[in-house]
């Protein structure tokens, strides 16, 4: 029988991914689109939500910074690398990552809502092959084990049966005690949280945390909030993880509406990471001093529960490294 298309999927499907489409779009001037890089290895992939957040007419835009091409990420010092964060020497299989004690990462799908221009993932050699096998094998005989944190990739990109096969291998690993989501797909597409989804979450035995990564205030609208409090209501935790970038998040005002926004709707900031040197990301880069600065001023207006971890990825270590 045929299956219908869920919402989300027919919405993930109207994506930019030309970019000649979105510059028109953006009614960006010749000048402009020569800015632009038609050709990039991490190909564009632009939710039609986030590009309807993007200011008209100039490059110099939050969102547009974070998703669309540009011709400087062409010129990257030797110092960003293809895989700045030792996730290569971490890979106990194909799809499965293990750097800290009692936690280990698992990459179901390569696929993501959108591509990020600084994700330090972006080279990633993925594993092509859908399901897990022995993935969860490892899974299962690793006691020390307590949380799988559902990364990729982002998790939300499987569909709700493929989700459902994988919770239950999960649900019969009795050392786990939680599962961890990574998941930056309901930013750009918040219908991703539909009744199926809310479901296998409600009936899940193991505890749920749920990760979100936003950067910027903007994106974080009326359907967003509603979508995530949902996944709230069923008590399941809401953390934001954020990147700090320069000329996206790295001035006082916006940290500041980003954290009051993420608070107020009942999701903790939890990581405020320093840039992860990965190759063509080089103009995202803020310093640590800027970092400090920018955690000192939110600490002034914020209660402690709303200010970030300010962090950094150091290849080899047993944590990430806390700044502040
Ligand atoms: C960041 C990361 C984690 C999670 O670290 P927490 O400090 O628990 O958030 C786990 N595994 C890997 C491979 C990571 O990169
Ligand atoms: S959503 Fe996450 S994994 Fe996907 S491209 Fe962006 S930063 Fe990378």
């Amino acid at each position: 029988m045929h299956r219908s298309i869920p919402l989300w999927r027919q919405i993930q499907r109207k994506n930019f991914t030309r970019l000649d489409q979105l510059a028109a779009f953006l009614n960006l001037t010749e000048a402009q689109k020569q800015e632009l890089w038609g050709q990039p290895r991490f190909v564009l992939n632009l939710p039609l939500r986030l590009a309807q957040k993007i200011e008209k007419g100039t490059l110099d835009d939050p969102i547009l910074r974070q998703f669309v091409p540009l011709q400087k990420e062409r010129h990257s010092p030797p110092e960003f690398k293809l895989d700045p964060v030792g996730d290569l020497t971490a890979r106990k299989c194909q799809k499965l990552l293990h750097k800290y004690e009692g936690r280990a990462l698992l990459m179901p799908t390569q696929a993501c809502a959108m591509h990020c221009r600084y994700c330090f993932r972006q080279h990633f050699p993925y594993e092509k092959e859908s399901g897990c096998e022995d993935e969860l094998k490892l899974i299962q005989e690793d006691s020390s084990l307590t949380e799988i944190i559902l990364s990729g990739g982002d998790p939300l990109s499987l569909s709700n049966e493929a989700m459902q096969s994988l919770f239950a291998s999960l649900a019969r690993c009795k050392h786990l005690k939680r599962i961890r989501f990574h998941t930056r797909f309901p930013i750009g597409i918040p219908e991703r949280i539909d009744s199926g989804l809310l479901t296998l979450f409600k009936d899940h035995p193991q505890q749920i945390v749920f990760v979100i990564h936003s950067n910027h205030p903007r994106e974080l609208d009326a359907d967003v909030l509603s979508a995530l409090q949902s996944i709230g209501k069923l008590g399941i935790p809401l953390l934001n993880q954020s990147v700090l970038l320069k000329g996206v998040n790295d001035q006082e005002e916006t940290q500041l509406a980003l954290c009051q926004t993420l608070v107020d709707s009942g999701i903790l900031p939890y990581y405020l990471h320093l840039l992860d040197r990965v190759e063509g990301s080089s103009h995202f880069e803020v310093s640590e001093k800027r970092g400090l600065e920018l955690i000192a001023y939110l600490q002034k207006r914020l209660a402690g529960y709303g200010v970030p971890r300010l962090a950094r990825e150091e290849a080899g270590k047993p944590s990430k490294t806390l700044i502040y």
